[in-house]
């Protein structure tokens, strides 16, 4: 059985797809994917030993070493171009996921569908896919053991297609100013379609902004007040929108 976070993220894996599943861990996603049919192929990509061991014998107890391989190595590094055409990458931090990105872009050839489950800073990885050509499909949000957790997806932008809009500022109810910044924070659909969940997840980011401001305004330095001054535009960004 899969956690809430990894089912959520297995939903999203095409029928027939081939998959690499980097930084895997145990392997837990595509050996699942592949018990269950789901995917023809899979790869556990793993940078580690330890994570990279207990893959490999995750594959072999699933039974689906025909279909599944763990492969030892830094991020993209474990595929041929062309070689799968979903990735998945998850529970790992944001600005992670978009330097392992960013690194391998050439193995992104073929790639179809990109699934991110960033744990925090998932700004990072919208700007990647923003700067890099990766049209964001979807984004959920979930709670589970009182962690909050987004999945995003990206497709490829079609050559030639105009931007989507998606970041463009616009103004709330009228009255309130979304910028391109306040949507690369907390999510272009997220944003225009509030969930219990997502504004939970922004209050409880206030008050740890909140936490750090306190700190940050007892120190004497200029560069402190430089940064709180910051934080706190940032927690009235915030504010507004919620
Ligand atoms: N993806 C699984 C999940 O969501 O449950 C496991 C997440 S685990 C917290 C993060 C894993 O990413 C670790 O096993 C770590 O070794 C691996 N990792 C970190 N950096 C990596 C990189 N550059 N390339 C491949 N794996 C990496």
């Amino acid at each position: 059985r899969l956690s809430e976070r990894l089912q959520r993220i297995a939903e999203r894996v095409p029928s027939g797809g081939k998959l690499a599943d980097i930084g895997s861990d145990h392997a837990l996603l595509p050996a699942y994917l592949a018990i269950n049919g789901t995917i023809s192929r899979g790869i556990a990509g793993e940078v580690n030993t330890g994570p990279y061991e207990a893959a490999s014998k995750q594959i072999e107890q699933s039974g689906v070493g025909h279909k599944v391989q763990a492969r030892l190595g830094d991020g993209l590094a474990v595929i041929q171009p062309g070689e799968v055409n979903v990735i998945t990458i998850a529970g790992m931090g944001g600005s992670l996921i978009s330097s392992i990105l960013e690194a391998g872009k050439e193995k992104l050839s073929g790639v179809e569908l990109l699934i991110l489950q960033p744990n925090v800073g998932e700004e990072f990885v919208r700007e990647w896919l923003l700067r890099s050509n990766w049209s964001l499909q979807s984004e959920q949000i979930l709670e589970e053991d009182g962690k909050i957790y987004e999945i995003l997806t990206a497709q490829p932008k079609q050559l030639g297609a105009s931007g989507d809009g998606l970041y463009e500022p616009f103004m709330l109810n009228g009255e309130i100013s979304v910028t391109k910044q306040d949507l690369l924070r907390m999510g272009p659909y997220l944003l225009r379609n509030p969930n219990p969940v997502w504004i939970r997840k922004w209050e409880s980011e206030l008050a740890k902004l909140a936490q750090i401001c306190r700190q940050l305004s007892r120190s004497e330095h200029t560069a402190s007040r430089q940064k709180e001054q910051e934080i706190r535009e940032i927690m009235q960004h915030i504010e507004e929108v919620l």
